[in-house]
């Protein structure tokens, strides 16, 4: 269990690698996956994901992968399947990042139900009367 100082800890340091994450979006985010293995495992996985400079956001430091010490990968806890696509897990659901990149979803809704605005996809469906 990762105590506030701990997380508060974590924040700043990756802060420091990763200037764009930040702290405040950091520790909500570590909020949430408190049950990580131990402080020790964190901080490896961490860093290891904030020195990718491909990775984005912090979010995939809690996805399972090699940037996690092999001992404590099978004790990392699942996330959560998607609430949009049976069998993907909401942390990494590609159909939802494949919708993102389509510009049909936000970002904040991956692995969040989503439905688009009533109004997408009036024009598709006046196209096809003419
Ligand atoms: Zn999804």
């Amino acid at each position: 269990m990762i105590t506030d100082q701990q997380a508060r800890a974590i924040a700043y340091l990756l802060h420091e690698i990763r200037p764009d994450w930040p702290v405040a979006s950091l520790m909500s985010l570590i909020d949430k996956h408190r049950d990580v293995p131990s402080l020790g495992a964190l901080t490896i996985a961490a860093t290891t994901k904030a020195m990718e400079s491909t990775c984005q956001t912090p979010g995939p430091i809690f996805h399972p992968g090699p940037h996690w010490p092999e001992a404590a990968r099978s004790h990392l806890p699942r996330p959560p399947s998607c609430e949009d696509h049976i069998g993907q897990e909401s942390t990494s659901c590609r159909s939802c990042w494949a919708d993102f990149k389509a510009g049909d979803r936000p970002q904040t809704h991956i692995g969040k139900h989503y439905e688009a605005p009533a109004t997408a996809g009036a024009s598709d469906i006046e196209g096809e009367q003419r």
